[in-house]
């Protein structure tokens, strides 16, 4: 089974090294992916929510936290194992190195984007670090930042300013933002930039 159901929101059951051979497949296809990676709290947002709940439908969901592999243990339901997002951040990055793909990162501080775009340079050169942009900007700004996005056509869009924000500022832009995969990774370029 491709998909878990865990109090209605479907999950992708591919183990860690699956999920990244599928997702590369799928950037080297051209098809527009958005993934998710989603704990407890994102599950309980999807039942208050109906919006979110759609943006879920639509949208590769991977099991994020210990709390949804424990559920589907428990439901009968196939997930194997957690898939992280900063694991998949990396993982993606190594394939983007190979491959030389555009590489946009949004969100996090002006001190904590600039040093993590530095970091991820340098641990893996062969990607095209296309841009880059913190986190704290206006309403006004949004048009312009989707815009300089879908001019540096990325590759692979990572979006780190918290769940449910990113995820929704993802989907509220994926018909204009011109990348290929975006995922929301949350606190992953702190951790990143150490
Ligand atoms: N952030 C941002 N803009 C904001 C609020 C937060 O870019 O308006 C960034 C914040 O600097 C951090 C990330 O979003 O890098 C949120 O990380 P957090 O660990 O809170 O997210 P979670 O992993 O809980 O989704």
């Amino acid at each position: 089974k491709e998909v878990a159901n865990i109090l209605g929101v479907s999950f992708a059951t591919r183990a860690f090294d699956d999920t990244v051979t599928h997702l590369v497949d799928r950037v080297r296809e051209g098809k527009w992916t958005h993934v998710v990676t989603a704990n407890p709290e994102i599950v309980m947002l999807a039942r208050k929510q109906s919006g979110f709940q759609t943006l879920l439908d639509q949208a590769y969901v991977v099991p994020d936290g210990i709390g949804i592999v424990y559920a589907a243990k428990w439901s009968g339901e196939p997930i194997r194992e957690r898939v992280t997002g900063v694991e998949l951040l990396e993982a993606l990055m190594a394939e983007a190195d190979k491959q030389q793909w555009n590489v946009y990162l949004l969100g996090a501080s002006p001190e904590v984007i600039s040093l993590a775009a530095e970091k991820l340079s340098q641990r893996f050169p062969g990607a095209r670090l296309v841009g880059y942009r913190d986190g704290y900007f206006q309403r006004d700004e949004e048009q312009a930042i989707v815009q300089e996005i879908a001019e540096k056509q990325p590759h692979l869009l990572f979006v780190a300013m918290g769940a449910p924000r990113q995820d929704e500022w993802i989907a509220a832009y994926r018909d204009q933002l011109n990348a290929t995969l975006a995922m929301g990774v949350g606190g992953s370029l702190d951790v990143i930039a150490g």
